[in-house]
């Protein structure tokens, strides 16, 4: 089984905590509200594990609630909170040194809930604030219109505004980990046929278009894998979703041209590894195009993705191997594809 995607929700105070008080409502039971829509709406969805750090009306410090996320191994946090201070309106928090993942997964995660809620936009901002300083994943800190705005607060008291709200959350959850519905046909990888012949000669087949963020060259990576009949988001987020489904296409492609047998799963194991060919300058083909795909998320520019194992393909192998101190020979070995797929 491939490895779950942990999601951790946190609704902000609680308990002796009640956060923004105002119009009749108090922030602890919003934001409660709100991250149990989240987990329910979620439930929908397979591959993840949900947890919140807290279920019911109860004081978490600040500490114990990153302690919970990083002690679990979350793979993105998420806070949930209501403004206060006379504005109107929604925005998000990424950490002041926020990391690219972050600010990528706050780019989605923003315009999704942005989309459902049809309110002001203020912003997406970055604070210094202790639960995104102290959280070791992506973290992200949402504010979801002002308590004390008579306007905010009726639509907050609205029971079908707090599932939009939480319905936006989940669609940018979705949408950053490319997550599919759970039903019985349609989850089953069919990786041993590809959709579409491989054209190893052209240049990119993707024409990303979806969305303005994240990476160009992610997204025309993403397309490639979809060819495969995958499914995941094109959003130009080099998530776990992707590196899942290029080893899928790995995968196909060694079954395929040589016959290995192996389990289309997604997960890099000793099988795997252990069906791996030499790929050297001059080949050409999907296989060629996975590796200049985990070269670019690795950071190292194998010139353009179009599956041609040239010059600009061969210099990026030799600087990964020279920087994770391997043989430095321009041939990607089992060795070589270990260190990129490990
Ligand atoms: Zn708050």
């Amino acid at each position: 089984m491939a490895k779950k995607i942990k999601i951790f929700i946190d609704p902000g105070h609680g308990g002796s905590d009640p956060g923004a008080v105002a119009n009749g409502l108090r922030e602890k039971d919003l934001t409660l509200a709100i991250a149990k829509a989240l987990k329910k709406y979620l439930e929908q969805f397979e591959g993840i594990d949900v947890r919140l750090s807290r279920e019911d009306d109860r004081f978490l410090s600040l500490a114990e609630r990153t302690r919970l996320a990083n002690e679990w191994g979350a793979d993105i946090f998420i806070s949930i909170h209501i403004n206060a201070g006379g504005g109107t309106g929604f925005e998000t928090f990424v950490f002041t040194n926020a990391s690219s993942k972050s600010v990528a997964y706050q780019n989605v995660i923003h315009e999704e809930i942005m989309k459902v809620m049809g309110v002001t936009d203020r912003g997406k901002k970055r604070a210094n604030f202790a639960v995104l300083r102290t959280s070791r994943m992506p973290a992200i800190l949402t504010e979801n219109l002002f308590i004390d705005r008579a306007s905010d607060a009726a639509k907050l008291k609205d029971p079908t505004f707090i599932s939009y709200v939480a319905k936006g959350h989940g669609e940018g959850i979705v949408k950053v980990f490319g997550l599919k519905r759970k039903s019985g046909a349609a989850s089953k990888p069919t990786a041993s046929k590809p959709v579409v012949k491989p054209t190893p000669n052209k240049t990119t087949t993707s024409q990303p278009k979806q969305s303005k963020s994240g990476d160009q060259v992610v997204r025309a990576i993403q397309a490639f894998v979809n060819n495969y009949g995958f499914g995941i988001a094109v959003d130009g987020i080099a998530g776990p979703q992707t590196m899942r489904a290029l080893i899928r296409v790995l995968q196909t492609e060694l079954n395929k041209q040589f016959g290995r047998g192996l389990v289309i799963d997604g997960i890099f194991g000793s099988r795997t590894r252990a069906a791996l060919i030499n790929l050297r300058a001059g080949a050409s083909g999907n296989l060629t195009r996975v590796l200049q795909a985990l070269l670019h998320i690795k950071g190292f520019n194998p010139g353009p993705f179009d599956g041609v194992f040239g010059d600009m393909t061969t210099a990026a192998v030799r600087s990964f191997q020279r920087a994770r101190r391997l043989s430095v020979d321009g041939i990607a070995g089992p060795q070589t594809w270990g260190a990129l797929l490990g």
